[in-house]
């Protein structure tokens, strides 16, 4: 395979398939030179093999001679010559990498001028003035560029022309002072390097690719990349191209062209133009420039001709295609086109669009393709609005959307502020379940330690407020905090874009959340994509979050964690009670008050989701984690003395503090330790599923037990449930469970939050209707990972390293984790043929890992209700990219009344595409009655290469092979790891 193809060359496959081998840019300028037989002007194309093998092995041999025969036949298609005395030809030399990468590599212009050429291109232009200007720019980027010449010694010899004549701006420097900037720019060549300016347009032009290839692994295109996960691997392509010249007279100019408007998306050209100008000229914003419109009253051929070429683009690539052309003296080219970026709002409104028109014709899938997740979260969230900001400290995006506040460093000085009606960002080291009220007051929250499943991140993405977390670099100091020497004090403005992770000192703008009315339109086209495949159900705590996501489209609740219930100001009294008893008389009282309280809860949890599935999970975390923090009391006793209820508080928690309390008395375990807890939530839900009985509702309900690992653990667990509805529905009636013509039906299963319950799974699913994989803990039990720590300190460490192909958190290992969710899943379905499986961790709203999920065969994903329609619409893209196969029939799957989705059996191919807390166990005296309790009673009852990992490339070492995808983590750089098992919040 050559390494050189020419634009005209033709190819077996159409050219715009071929961007891995042309790169963007190439691909494009082949299709509209080979395919559409546009107005190009010639060039080739040295293809990113290229590239790599440049990266590998130097210079390849075979390059010289490719270069070479590509340059002649350039000059005899242009009738001119490189370097040529009397009517030379001059060429762009630009990189086009597979993903666009704007302003993150280098380009030279001119290129081909030297001290006679110069002389040839005054003749033929005329214009001495053009010819010396056009050089001195060649020499100053060819300078910088590929000679690594800083950049200020050229400028300031402009500058000082400049000033020396009066000239206001470049183009007004006259011909003698640019014939003088000729050769100090020379000379600065000749002091810097030691070497006279390349005259020979061959060793120009060799320079001039190496630097291309270079400019790959340059600081910014790395940066760039890492940023986007764009694979270090790929390397760039490089085009050189014949110049063609907007600048030459007021029959030139230049311009960029839409074929539809990119930030609304309405029909009709859009762009601006130069009269008498260079590309750099319109990009640089130093003119200003002319809407596209103008172009028609200028030059009213060109116009018409530009706008049948947007026609054409528009048929061909059946989307809308931004351009850049250049008018030279009367005559239009064509420098690029690709398909256009455009924002959220557009994209939406644009494929609605592009399915009514008969041009297009867009089918709804294909409309349905091609949004993304990013689109949604514009008109979902508040954005920042502009780029013209300095970030103070960028960390963990962990819940999206942009918030402007003043900083306050308490939950309850952050809620008193907002009470006085001031825009609040609540700014804490981490937040715990105390914090609540104070996040709830603020437009959004910050911390410096946490990952992206920290209480912070859950619980802010729950209620759509944006969040960053994990600021390592961010020290609060009493009523400020510090990032580095910048010193930000109680009530200064700070902004935060909680989907970048950025942090920003002051207001800045943002842009409104409105999601326009293709949003339903496209969204429900998901829906039938994906309907009877892969459900989506939301992770919510209360009814109006319930209410929010079934608004979002949530088909049920996947996760409703019940721990949230009981840290609410009204209910935490309680539970300490509860804690603190030290007879069982004192125990049942409290649990009875609890009872009373949840059973609210749930009415208006059922009523939010009436008719659909509410899957309620049993207490799962630690009960350390309603009992105030240890240290704080420890101090306060030290210094103002406990009050007689403090001291028993201070008791019961040093009692129920734990070293690992994520791997402690946690989820079932706390069942078994503390048997009339469950059974209390359980009665809890039935009497509010049988008051919505009988308020003419139908309540869906599925129990779910936290955090087993065996079998006989789930048949116990199973026990205490069912015991728990009996007595209820027996102490209602036979009748209270009969509604609407149906019987309440309950289902009784398990998160999968341990290897070992994955790997026990058919045991498991004989006392289990349901398996809900919990990923945040699979994942960190798995990895060995604490959820709390280890974002923050070491994840950029091990992605830098390429120690892990992304942040495990964000999205699924596919590899570990995911082998486990396959496994269980076949194990579980094995055991029980109707087993239905869903993932309520915070994977089940990351679009890679719902792809996963759906090639795994999973019923459903949930996640948190701001999310949801970003998954209906991942969900649909994961069905429409995985193969169809046979999975077994499983009746009854769907608990829905009136669902008449039937599982075609589906077992999806493989579709390789690829955010924790809590934390430490001394465990006090507990009574250990559960285990008597009810006996242990059988159960009677893959993508494309910007997925790659981003990897770099250097001279001397072997190419990498090509996983998954990494993602960026933004949080601070490589740390060591704590050295010690030690104790963290645990809260969520
Ligand atoms: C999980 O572990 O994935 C899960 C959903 O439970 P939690 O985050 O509440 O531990
Ligand atoms: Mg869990």
């Amino acid at each position: 395979m050559p390494f050189v193809f020419d634009f005209d060359h033709l190819h077996r496959r159409p050219p715009m398939e071929l961007k891995d081998l042309l790169g963007g840019k190439g691909a494009n300028l082949a299709e509209m030179t080979s395919v559409l037989r546009l107005p190009v002007p010639h060039g080739f194309t040295i293809s990113t093999d290229a590239c790599r093998a440049y990266m590998h092995g130097g210079w390849p041999e075979r390059l010289t001679g490719e270069v070479q025969r590509a340059r002649a036949r350039l000059e005899r298609k242009m009738g001119k010559r490189l370097g040529d005395p009397v009517d030379p030809l001059l060429v762009s030399v630009r990189s086009g990498a597979k993903f666009s990468m704007p302003g993150m590599m280098d380009t030279v212009l001119n290129l081909g001028l030297n001290d006679a050429s110069v002389e040839g291109l005054a003749k033929q232009t005329d214009d001495e003035r053009f010819a010396y200007d056009s050089y001195r720019r060649f020499l100053s980027m060819y300078g910088r560029i590929v000679l690594g010449l800083p950049g200020e010694p050229f400028d300031g010899l402009l500058e000082a022309a400049k000033a020396r004549t009066g000239a206001r701006s470049d183009a007004e420097v006259p011909v003698g002072e640019l014939r003088g900037l000729v050769e100090a720019y020379q000379h600065l060549v000749r002091t810097g390097t030691g070497k006279h300016f390349p005259q020979d347009p061959d060793a120009q032009l060799r320079g001039a690719i190496e630097a291309v290839f270079r400019s790959w692994n340059g600081p910014r295109a790395i940066a760039y990349r890492e940023h986007e996960g764009i694979s270090h691997d790929l390397g760039t392509a490089v085009n050189v191209q014949a110049m063609v010249f907007g600048n030459r007279d007021d029959q030139s100019g230049t311009g960029v062209g839409f074929t539809r408007d990119p930030a609304t998306g309405a029909k009709g050209e859009y762009g601006d133009f130069l009269v008498n100008a260079q590309g750099e000229d319109v990009v640089a914003g130093i003119r200003n420039t002319e809407p596209l419109s103008a172009l028609k009253q200028r030059f009213p051929k060109i116009h018409r001709q530009l706008l049948e070429i947007f026609a054409r683009l528009e048929r061909h690539y059946r989307d809308m295609c931004d351009t850049e052309f250049t008018i030279e003296q009367g005559k239009l080219w064509m420098l690029q086109t690709r398909v256009g970026k455009r924002t959220g709002r557009a994209a939406l409104r644009m494929a609605v669009d592009m399915t009514k028109e008969r041009a297009i014709r867009l089918t709804k899938p294909e409309a349905v393709s091609r949004i993304t997740a990013e689109h949604l979260e514009q008109v979902l969230h508040p954005q920042f609005a502009g780029a013209s900001y300095e970030v103070l400290t960028r960390a963990l995006g962990a819940s999206p959307g942009a918030a402007v506040g003043r900083v306050y460093f308490t939950a309850d000085e952050a809620a008193q502020a907002a009470g006085r009606g001031e825009q609040v960002i609540l700014v804490r080291t981490e937040t715990s379940p105390e914090d609540v009220h104070g996040m709830l007051a603020s437009e959004g929250i910050l911390t410096a330690r946490g990952g992206l499943v920290s209480h912070a991140a859950v619980v802010a993405r729950g209620w759509g407020k944006p969040a960053v977390v994990g600021a390592e670099k961010l020290r609060i100091e009493g009523n400020s905090f510090r990032v580095g020497l910048t010193v930000v004090g109680q009530g200064e403005w700070i902004s935060i874009d909680g989907t970048a992770g950025d942090v920003v000192l002051g207001q800045v703008p943002l842009t409104a959340a409105s999601p326009p009315g293709e949003f339903e339109t496209l969204l429900g086209w998901a829906d039938t994509i994906r309907k009877g495949k892969l459900g989506v159900r939301a992770n919510a705590d209360t009814g109006p979050d319930a209410a929010n996501a079934r608004r979002l489209g949530a088909e049920g609740i996947g996760l409703c964690r019940t721990e949230h219930m009981f840290i609410a100001e009204d209910r935490l009294p309680i539970v300490r009670r509860m804690i603190l008893a030290t007879t069982k008389a004192e125990e049942e009282s409290a649990l009875e008050e609890l009872r009373v309280a949840q059973r609210a809860d749930f009415f208006e949890i059922l009523a939010a989701m009436d008719g659909l599935p509410v899957t309620v999970r049993l207490l799962d975390p630690p009960l350390h984690e309603f009992l105030p923090d240890t240290e704080e009391l420890a101090i306060k006793e030290a210094t103002t003395g406990l009050q007689p209820e403090e001291r028993k508080l201070f008791a019961a928690a040093k009692q129920w503090k734990e070293f690992n309390p994520m791997l402690g008395t946690r989820g079932v375990r706390l069942g078994v330790i503390k048997p009339g807890l469950y059974a209390m939530q359980v009665r809890a839900l039935m009497e509010a599923a049988l008051e919505r009985i009988k308020a003419g509702g139908i309540p869906v309900v599925e129990i779910m037990i936290p955090l087993t690992i065996s079998g006989a653990e789930m048949a116990l667990a199973r026990s205490w449930v069912e015991e728990a509805i009996a007595e209820t529905l027996a102490g209602a009636g036979a009748a209270a469970s009969q509604g609407r013509g149906r019987r309440l039906r309950v289902l009784i299963g398990t998160m999968i939050e341990t290897p070992r319950a994955a790997l026990r799974a058919a045991d498991i699913a004989e006392s289990a209707e349901f398996f809900s994989f919990g990923t945040n803990d699979l994942t960190q039990m798995t990895f060995g990972f604490s959820r709390d720590d280890v974002e923050g300190r070491m994840m950029s460490a091990y992605l830098e390293k390429e120690l892990l192909a992304h942040n495990p958190f964000e999205v699924v290992d596919v590899e570990g984790v995911g082998e486990l969710v396959r496994l269980a899943t076949a194990r579980g379905r094995a055991s029980r043929t109707t087993l239905k499986v869903g993932v309520c961790g915070e994977h089940g709203g990351d679009p890679e890992s719902i792809a996963f999920f759906a090639s795994a065969g999973l019923d459903y994903v949930s996640c948190s209700p701001f999310r949801v329609p970003i998954a209906r619409l991942a969900a649909a893209q994961s069905v429409m990219t995985t193969a169809p196969a046979q999975r077994p029939s499983r009746p009854g799957l769907n608990t829905a009344p009136g669902s008449t989705a039937k599982r075609s059996a589906a077992k999806r191919g493989a579709a390789k595409r690829g955010a924790a807390k809590r934390g430490a166990a001394k465990r006090g005296a507990v009574k250990r009655g559960a285990t008597k309790r009810g006996g242990a009673r059988r159960g009677a009852v893959k993508a494309s290469a910007k997925r790659a990992p981003a990897r770099r490339m250097s001279a001397t070492r072997a190419p990498a092979k090509p996983s998954a995808r990494q993602r960026t983590h933004k949080a601070g750089g490589a740390r060591k790891a704590p050295t010690r098992r030690r104790a963290s919040s645990g809260r969520r």
